[in-house]
């Protein structure tokens, strides 16, 4: 018999026969406490997460799956999905329950001719941009390479294309999915439109996708990418210019601008290390000469302590910030706000708020949101926020675990100073650790709270799916 917590957390024996059964069937492997890879297979990107599943499926097809989420529904086993592995709150492993693990599953399918991707939910970023831009295209995806497609996407999908294409979800045509039921479905317009409604924004409660089908558009090679670090005592003047900048950019400019202190790294020079910078990121989807021009002002605007800016290829540029964030060694606790402006008082409290953070390696992300992701319609998909000015990402990133009280108190106390100027929302994929409960979910949901939970309780009645 294995103790294994269930969806009440209460612990309930299975009997060892049942647990063989389950390795039996499977084309990929069932992974427990002593066995090798256990270790391994229950790491996750945020080094403050270390949780002990009483199971690991580690799934190779949709039928592991299948397989594992009956096994799973027919205990009531607490379960955690996981794609890979990045989320920050650690929503992938839990303590005593069962993972259902689909990082190794990673086939990738281009159709360059109907400008469509087939993805495995094991699959990140690098590999998706690398497989795409083979053909000269690309889908809307994140800012660093080694995140997972799928947690991604499902919660939204903030990246360098974002403007001038859509959140990742808005590029997601349809999906296989197993539900709760163990079923293998497809959603999209077409079939099981409010299933897939729901998935474009809100998150990984309402089954286990085993394939996204992505629209791609032509992209690069090489796009023209600015990387400027300005001096952090001009930050507020500079973020005034920023929001200027921003107000009549064209689609083809996605960018963020990132309150910071210079990373202690090789890639940049010594004498510059560990002061406070504002960097301007921005991405000109388009053609390379056209964006050195429209991303000049940015480079432009006061003499920068470090201008990396240059053309480059696309996949070498969702690549730039991989060193920064190292997989398992750091801690993490990243939050979030949508603000409806950039108002002076909102830029004055940001500056503030960076000057008071505890550890270097913490930032204050400035998402300028607005192009094609704001004409999509806020209750046309899961992901509610289209008429916020800027996302807040509240990135509080440390290395000693004694400091973790205080940077994680920090970031909460940031989100509660930009309350008045906040739309009242959050985003899924920077969510604290759900410290707030239910009250996140409202945040996340936002209009759309009361049709993504009837969304739920269609698809998903026994919150077999966790929706934190
Ligand atoms: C370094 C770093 C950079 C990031 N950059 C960006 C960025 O640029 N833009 C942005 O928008 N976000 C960004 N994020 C946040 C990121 O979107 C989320 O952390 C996301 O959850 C990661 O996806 P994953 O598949 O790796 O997550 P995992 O931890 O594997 O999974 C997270 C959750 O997603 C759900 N899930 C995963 N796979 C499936 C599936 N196949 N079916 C159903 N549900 C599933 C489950 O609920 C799971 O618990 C970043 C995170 C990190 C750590």
């Amino acid at each position: 018999m294995l103790e294994i917590t269930t969806t009440h957390m209460q612990s309930q024996p299975v009997g060892e026969a049942e647990i063989a059964a389950l390795a039996a069937g499977l084309d990929g492997d069932l992974l427990r406490a002593g066995e090798a890879d256990y270790d391994s297979a229950r790491a996750v990107w945020n080094g403050m997460i270390d949780r002990h599943p009483a199971l690991i499926v580690r799934c190779r097809s949709a039928q592991d799956v299948q397989r594992a989420v009956r096994f799973a529904s027919a205990h009531s086993l607490r379960l955690s999905v996981r794609g890979s592995g990045h989320n920050v709150a650690g929503t992938a492993v839990n303590d005593d329950g069962l993972v259902i693990d689909l990082s190794q599953m990673k086939q990738i399918q281009v159709d360059a001719q109907a400008r469509t991707a087939r993805a495995q939910p094991g699959v990140n970023w690098g590999e998706l941009d690398r497989a795409t831009q083979a053909y000269g295209l690309a889908t809307p995806g994140g800012v660093v390479s080694d995140t997972g497609i799928a947690g991604l996407t499902l919660g939204g999908g903030l990246g360098w294309l974002r403007n001038k294409y859509g959140l990742s979800c808005d590029n997601l045509i349809s999906v296989e999915i197993v539900t709760a039921d163990g079923q293998l479905i497809t959603a999209s317009a077409d079939e099981h439109p409010d299933l897939y409604w729901a998935l474009r924004g809100g998150g990984g409660a309402f089954g286990i996708v085993t394939t996204f089908e992505y629209q791609l558009h032509p992209v690069g090679p090489d796009v023209f990418v600015a990387f400027c670090f300005h001096d952090g005592n001009n930050a507020r003047e500079l973020l005034r210019f920023y929001r200027d900048f921003i107000a009549t950019a064209p689609d083809e400019i996605s960018t963020f601008a990132v309150l910071a202190h210079i990373p202690a790294s090789e890639h940049f020079p010594a004498e510059h290390h560990g002061q406070l910078t504002l960097l301007f990121q921005a991405c000109y989807a388009g053609d390379v000469a056209d964006g050195e021009r429209a991303l000049q002002p940015l480079r432009d605007v006061a003499t920068p302590l470090i201008d990396m800016s240059s053309a480059m290829p696309f996949v070498e540029l969702q690549t730039l910030w991989d060193e920064e964030y190292p997989r398992g060694d750091l801690r993490y606790y990243w939050r979030s706000t949508y603000l409806k402006a950039l108002s002076d008082e909102a830029i004055n409290r940001l500056v503030a708020l960076i000057a008071e953070a505890p550890s270097p390696l913490t930032t204050l992300d400035i998402w300028a949101m607005g192009g094609a992701l704001s004409r999509v319609a806020p209750d046309a998909t899961a992901f509610a926020h289209r008429d916020a000015a800027i996302t807040i990402g509240v990135e509080s990133n440390w290395a000693d675990p004694a400091d973790d009280e205080v940077n994680m108190t920090w970031a909460r106390h940031v989100t509660q100073a930009l309350e008045p100027f906040s739309t009242g929302g959050q985003y899924l994929n920077f969510p604290g650790f759900f410290d707030e409960g239910e009250a996140t979910l409202r945040q996340v949901y936002g209009v759309n709270y009361d049709r993504v939970m009837a969304v739920k309780a269609q698809y998903d009645p026994q919150h077999l799916f966790p929706m934190k």
